[in-house]
């Protein structure tokens, strides 16, 4: 009779380290009494999805106000899946949101003691509990065939038992270790489950540091451990992983809450202490129909994080609005420190929602504008170089045309106590600011104007004739005081009361003489301060713009 020991030695020859081996490789890790260690540990299987950006936000974080570490871990066993260098790809999004891991995989090397640091690079520390379990009792080849296996799911199916591999519906759990070895040596392909001592009619208490405790059908399940390809599952490598790099709480999204029972059972059999979890409510948005659904990669552009970096979104701007997900106290929190310094605020994960949290991109917008108003102009300056050196050929070769005229037009009423808001993101600063050089004004012109119906071309160029006598050499409310005046003379109000007592006296008010200036130097009907407009274009530039629309009347 073959014995356990024989046939774990028959399977991993080559594999000679102990579990004691490990545990003295991987010691536990001297850190502060509280200290959190933390993994982000994505699959290099595309871009960096939004609740990916989330999660290892919140992982970073922790790791951090508790003077933890924080490390990633590339999950890369799912070699079909693998999108060539999206690993490296991740990383580099991630830096770019500031989120730093301290150890781990950083795509193009790693660092730290508790690796290697990719899975696949692993496969002999999961061979080496493997060979454990098995020589323990604990895991057995299986050589089902997909025939097989669907067999058995129709079965299940006609009985209407709960589906799977498990108790006698495991069929190669009970084949003898001689049938095993001879089949093995007749080359017939296998794959390693873990044999679990569960039963899915008992309930056993599981713990979240999110959701408390609360009770979860016992794991019955033989799950494979050790693919044909010789790596592990999610599940095996999560255990293993997570035990040997010693992670204090394993921070993920609710998705796997379904699969505690199948991690709590491999910790048991491992004869270890399970790490704390977190499972973080996952990112919804509300449908067409008005319903909840989680953000999906194929239908929402808010799923990438590409989406906001495209865009030009200041970075603080997502991760400030994603703490808001996380914390309901942090919106209040950020408001009141005037968007600044987030290192200060402690996350916690009693205030963390259960239910899935709604995108709102409303709310990302309006911090967006607030960060993007508080910048500086130099900042500003050099974020919008910097944004458009990647995604915008257009506006990188305006800015680089004269620098400094780029920063009078984006400093207009910046840099002082309630600095003005027009950006919300940097994809809007061209559209909004192409009005001031002279071949996209050219094309404005070509395109014509919409001025308000309710004046005839008499009244427009009256007006345009009228503002042409503005003085810029003064401040900007003699300068509006002037314009006021210049429109009474033309029989529009000078103030909105007297307008609107008797409207019929008036062809309009001030509102009016400067929106068609406005239109007539931008095109536009809302454009930063007009006075500020017109002292970058110049007096002499506004002119010849005036007589040039004049001319189209
Ligand atoms: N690789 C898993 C995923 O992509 C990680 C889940 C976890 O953090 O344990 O979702």
């Amino acid at each position: 009779m073959v014995t356990d020991k024989e046939l774990a030695e028959l399977i991993f020859p080559e594999i000679k380290e102990s579990l004691s081996d490990l545990e003295n490789r991987y010691p536990e890790r001297s850190l502060p009494e509280g200290a959190e260690v933390t993994r982000f540990a994505p699959s290099p299987t595309g871009f960096l999805h939004t609740g990916s950006l989330f999660t290892s936000m919140i992982c970073h974080k922790v790791a951090h106000q508790s003077k933890g570490i924080f490390y990633v871990r590339l999950e890369d066993t799912d070699t079909k899946r693998e999108i060539e260098g999206s690993g490296l790809q991740l990383l580099e999004q991630l830096k770019v949101f500031n989120v730093y891991p301290d150890e781990g995989y950083m795509g193009d090397h790693e660092s730290g003691n508790y690796g290697p640091y990719q899975q696949s690079k692993r496969a002999d520390i999961y061979k080496v509990a493997i060979k454990w379990l098995m020589e323990n009792g604990r895991a057995y080849p299986d050589f089902a065939t997909p025939e097989e296996l669907d067999e058995i799911r129709k079965e299940q199916e006609k009985n209407k038992l709960l589906p799977g591999y498990y108790g006698e519906y495991a069929k190669y759990r009970h084949i003898s270790n001689d049938e095993r070895v001879e089949r093995i040596k007749k080359g017939e392909p296998y794959v390693i489950r873990f044999k679990s001592l569960g039963n899915h009619d008992n309930k056993i208490q599981v713990s979240d540091v999110i959701r408390g405790d609360f009770e979860i059908m016992e794991n019955d399940q033989d799950i494979v451990i050790m693919k044909s390809d010789g790596l592990p599952t999610y599940h095996f490598a999560h255990c293993i992983d997570d035990h040997f790099m010693r992670t204090t709480t394993v921070i993920r999204g609710a998705e796997w809450i379904a699969s505690l029972p199948i991690h709590v059972d491999l910790f048991k059999a491992m004869g270890w202490k399970a790490p704390k979890y977190a499972h973080l409510p996952v990112i919804m948005k509300l449908d067409e129909n008005g319903n909840r659904r989680k953000l999906s990669k194929r239908l929402d552009n808010e799923a990438a994080v590409s989406y906001f970096l495209e865009d030009g979104y200041p970075t603080e701007a997502l991760i400030m609005y994603l703490m808001t997900i996380a914390n309901s106290n942090f919106e209040r929190w950020i408001l009141d420190n005037k968007f600044e310094g987030m290192d200060n605020f402690t996350l916690s994960f009693d205030k963390m929602s259960l239910d899935g949290a709604l995108f709102d991109m409303g709310k990302l917008n309006f911090f967006s504008r607030e960060l993007l108003g508080k910048k500086d102009k130099e900042t500003f300056y050099l974020e919008a170089k910097e944004y458009a050196s990647k995604y915008n050929k257009e506006l990188y070769d305006l800015i680089e045309s004269n620098p400094e005229y780029f920063k009078a037009i984006i400093n207009i009423e910046r840099e002082k106590e309630n600095p003005r808001k027009d950006y919300e993101k940097m994809a809007d600063v061209l559209p909004i600011i192409s009005f001031f050089y002279p071949s996209y004004y050219e094309d404005i012109l070509k395109q014509g104007f919409s001025f308000n119906e309710k004046f005839t071309k008499e009244d427009i160029k009256a007006v345009l004739e009228g503002v042409k006598a503005l003085s810029l050499e003064q401040d900007e409310q003699s300068w509006f005081n002037q314009m006021k005046e210049i429109g009474s003379g033309l029989g529009y109000a000078a103030d909105r009361k007297a307008l609107k007592a008797n409207p019929e006296l008036y062809k309009g008010g001030v509102s009016d003489i400067a929106e068609i200036l406005r239109i007539a130097l931008s095109g536009r009907k809302n454009t930063p301060n007009l006075y500020y407009v017109m002292k970058i274009l110049s007096k002499e530039v506004c002119l010849q713009r005036i007589d040039k629309v004049i001319a189209t009347l």
